[in-house]
């Protein structure tokens, strides 16, 4: 795996700040915040993402019986300090088989989220219908917080997005069926809240979610294969 920074929306390669830029570029997205290489889940590795973290590290805790930590990922530099996070974990889903669950803190604009979710990004506003009822409510750092449905993500999962500490918050959860996991009332903690408890968190395989990059628009006036 390349131990190198990428663009957090294409997973491209990005250009570092120098004498006429004084930001990270992708050469198709413009100025981002770098994401950094994705690491196999330890409790060390969820502890640099935490400490270096500028937004919420959001990860179901206590979590539910049998799931797994399965990775982090986070965006931005080390001037800026993480301004998106990406917490991945995995276990049994509500209606057998596995599940997989991953939350995303970011700022505006940062595009992790949407980039997992499958659709245009960066931000989710105009994919919610929020004049309607929340479709689900989770707690995040002991605050109830209404999450809606993200429509016109790909069918092979279920998106959700909210606002919890003045941030987006993205829930993506594959296969589609277990989006039922977010009409339980799931407990959010921020790790930066967890202190100590971090060291606990039980560590499964890293997720190819976290890795793969998002589908390529598709491609005109070449040749077929
Ligand atoms: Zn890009």
């Amino acid at each position: 795996m390349r131990g190198e920074p990428s663009c957090p929306k294409c997973g491209g390669r990005v250009r570092a700040p120098g004498l006429f830029a004084d930001a990270w570029q992708c050469s198709v997205h413009g100025q981002v915040h770098p994401m950094q290489p994705v690491v196999p889940p330890s409790v060390e590795a969820l502890g640099v993402v935490v400490h270096r973290t500028q937004v919420p590290v959001w990860m179901p805790w206590p979590l539910p019986v049998g799931w797994l930590f399965t990775g982090a990922a986070s965006a931005g530099d080390d001037r800026s300090g993480g301004r998106a996070s990406a917490v991945a974990c995995s276990g049994p889903g509500p209606l057998g088989g596995m599940g997989e669950l991953l939350l995303v803190a970011e700022e505006l604009g940062v595009g992790l989220g949407a980039r997992y979710a499958g659709i245009e990004g960066p931000d989710p506003g105009h994919h919610l219908n929020v004049d309607s009822a929340p479709d689900a409510k989770v707690h995040a750092a002991g605050r109830p917080t209404p999450l809606w449905h993200v429509r016109n993500a790909p069918e092979d999962r279920a998106v959700f997005a909210g606002e919890a500490r003045g941030l987006w918050l993205w829930a993506i959860l594959w296969p589609e069926q277990s989006g039922l996991l977010m009409y339980d009332e799931l407990v959010l903690t921020d790790l930066r809240d967890a202190g100590g408890e971090v060291d606990l968190v039980p560590c499964g395989a890293l997720t190819p979610r976290l890795l793969t990059a998002p589908e390529a628009p598709p491609r005109q006036g070449k040749s077929e294969r």
